[in-house]
């Protein structure tokens, strides 16, 4: 970009701000305060937006030249490109000309105007992200085939652009005219009345009668604006048709203001040049601005960073903080276990839907014998249905074994990150567990043995021979009357005794079921979880090898290393970044403090808090 360092500076700045971010997987929105031209037909805004880009691209000349607002996009990339054609790539911007001015009567016939924005695209590596808008000149007076209401349409279309509170205006009025009358600055002061966006471009110098000159207004005495005024000399017609570069057009530039009488003690702070450093402070008050978030941003992340990575990242190859893993895992997998388990213990059984309360809920399931009364002795027949009892009772403890076994596998996801921990961890549980289940059966087999091994007719609960046969006599009165035969009789009385003693028979094995349960099985299950499974690991197993990560983990933590270091470069950059805008932003401060009347105690004071803010954030 032709003449305009400044810019060069804020573009490495920004790609540099760009880059940190990206590298640390921060997201970071810069977007750039988008800069319109406002005036005049025919003040310059055109040739100062050309200047600002460096290259001679727009459509100029006098009439309503600019007929529709163009929104063109500076991105740091490579080529030209518009929004209706957005296929062709343009590298000559004289063509970029062209196709502005056949967009523009494509739209518009004749010499109306339209609101419909073209974009184009400037790709650069020599330009910022920026977005700049050439919008058509005021005009009072509608001439030839132009609409009658141009003057507001111009108006309306102007402001809707202007309005946004993130646009800088640079309200142009050329010299030779009226200042007092600028319609640029009556609209600037309309959509921004405190000034704080409003840049004053007086152009056409040097196009001023002789004897006039315009000292009073680039004083910023005559009609003050907040930021000032800067005077231009832009390229006049002929220069424009002789081809002239805008880098011979800028030292004619500076020429003049240093040989004139009235601007030479003002000569630095007048010209393109100088335009173009005030847009530059403007935008990297802007950047400094998303600074402090983006800081911030970055602050966080490394807190978390930090955060996840005390446990295993610090200082992963002592063998001291993989033990301390194992036990702090060991401490969760321990706590899952109990809390789950835990209602057994609790009175508030059933309150909870857990795993531990499906195992009581399976223990405390009737066991039960499909009752049936084959014509046979009552011992012979209790017999049979105890023997019946053996299939539901060893389904229910397989039962509350595979639902034990879910439960603890639910515990060791605790361990996923550590496949191999987990590995071993499984297998050393369910050996454990089949163990206790083998001991539990064959308890639960004894017990059944003990009941097949004596009937207890003498059973404190066991309704007796006599007690039966009154219970028929009771019930069954009228059953005699109608015939009922004795087989029928002696046959409900064993029914009788057989339904009173597996009662007893089905309390006890349902209580001793739920018992050997809970003593061979549950409890030994804990207690080898809380007390043997890692004194065991510990002594058994190679601690690096139980420790060590699985490769989605180990991804996982090289990118977390990658990124915390990343993230802590970007710091530091930032803070380089930061005090480099500052110097520039400072020293600009001072300069123009000096035309910025009634400006320059407040701006101080800001100035000092600022510096104070800064030394208390480091920034
Ligand atoms: P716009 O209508 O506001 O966009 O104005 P342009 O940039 O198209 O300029 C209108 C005409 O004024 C062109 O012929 C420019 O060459 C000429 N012009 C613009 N600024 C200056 C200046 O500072 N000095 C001289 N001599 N001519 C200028
Ligand atoms: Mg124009």
């Amino acid at each position: 970009m032709a003449g305009n360092a400044g810019m060069e500076n804020l573009i490495t700045l920004v790609n540099r701000l760009q880059d940190v971010a990206t590298r640390s997987g921060v997201a970071m929105k810069m977007d750039l305060p988008q800069i319109a031209v406002v005036g005049g037909q025919s003040a310059g805004k055109s040739s100062v937006l050309e200047n600002f880009v460096g290259r001679d691209f727009l459509p100029r000349g006098s009439g309503i030249v600019t007929r529709r607002p163009l929104i063109l996009q500076l991105v740091n990339n490579e080529y030209g490109k518009f929004l209706h054609c957005s296929n062709k790539k343009f590298s000559d911007f004289d063509e970029i000309r062209k196709e502005i001015e056949q967009e523009t009567d494509r739209v518009i016939g004749g010499e109306g105007i339209s609101n419909v924005p073209i974009n184009l695209s400037i790709f650069s590596p020599k330009v910022l992200n920026l977005t700049l808008v050439d919008l058509p000149g005021l005009t009072k007076v509608p001439i030839g085939n132009q609409p009658k209401d141009i003057e507001s349409q111009i108006r309306n279309m102007i402001i809707e652009f202007i309005s946004k509170e993130s646009c800088l205006i640079l309200a142009v009025t050329p010299a030779n005219t009226d200042l007092a009358n600028s319609d640029a600055l009556k609209l600037a002061k309309e959509v921004d009345p405190k000034g704080t966006r409003t840049i004053g471009v007086i152009t056409k110098l040097d196009l001023m009668d002789e004897g006039t000159n315009a000292r009073d207004i680039l004083e910023n005495r005559l009609l003050p604006l907040r930021r000032g005024y800067v005077g231009v000399v832009n390229r006049s017609q002929k220069a424009i048709d002789d081809n002239k570069e805008i880098v011979a057009a800028i030292d004619a530039e500076k020429q003049f203001f240093k040989c004139h009488e009235e601007y030479k003690h003002l000569a630095d702070k007048l010209g393109t040049p100088y335009l173009q450093k005030i847009l530059n402070q403007q935008l990297s008050s802007h950047i400094h601005e998303t600074l402090p978030a983006l800081r911030k941003k970055l602050l966080d992340q490394m807190k978390i960073f930090e955060k996840n990575m005390k446990l295993e990242d610090m200082n992963l190859n002592e063998s001291a903080m993989k033990t301390k893993t194992m036990i702090f895992l060991f401490d969760q997998v321990k706590a899952v276990f109990s809390n789950s388990i835990g209602c057994y213990e609790s009175d508030d059984i059933g309150k909870s839907f857990n795993g531990g309360y499906k195992i009581y809920w399976l223990i405390h399931k009737r066991v039960r014998s499909g009752m049936f009364t084959p014509d046979m002795a009552f011992e012979a027949v209790a017999k049979e249905q105890i023997a019946l009892l053996k299939e539901p009772a060893k389904n229910c403890i397989s039962q509350v074994v595979s639902k034990l076994q879910e439960l603890l596998s639910d515990c060791t996801q605790l361990m996923d990150k550590y496949p191999r921990l987990r590995e071993i961890v499984d297998e050393k549980l369910m050996l454990y567990v089949r163990e206790c289940e083998e001991k539990c059966q064959e308890q639960l087999s004894a017990l059944l043995e003990y009941e097949l091994s004596y009937i207890n007719t003498k059973h404190i609960d066991f309704v007796g021979l006599e007690g039966a046969r009154s219970l028929m006599a009771d019930n069954n009165m009228s059953d005699e009357e109608e015939g009922y035969n004795r087989k029928t009789q002696s046959n409900n009385t064993t029914n009788i005794l057989i339904g009173s003693y597996m009662t007893i028979v089905t309390k006890t094995v349902q209580d001793l079921v739920a018992k050997t349960v809970m003593c061979l099985i549950i409890k030994k299950i804990k207690n080898f979880i809380m007390l043997e499974l890692l004194p065991q690991l510990l002594t058994e197993e190679n601690i690096f090898t139980l420790m060590e990560l699985c490769e989605g983990e180990k991804n996982k933590r090289d990118d977390s290393i990658r990124m915390y270091n990343a993230t802590k470069d970007a710091l530091k950059i930032l803070k380089e970044v930061s005090s480099s805008i500052s110097k520039t932003r400072d020293t600009v401060t001072e300069e123009t403090g000096h035309t910025v009347t009634g400006e320059t105690e407040e701006t101080r004071e800001t100035f000092n808090i600022k510096n104070k803010l800064k030394s208390l954030f480091h920034y």
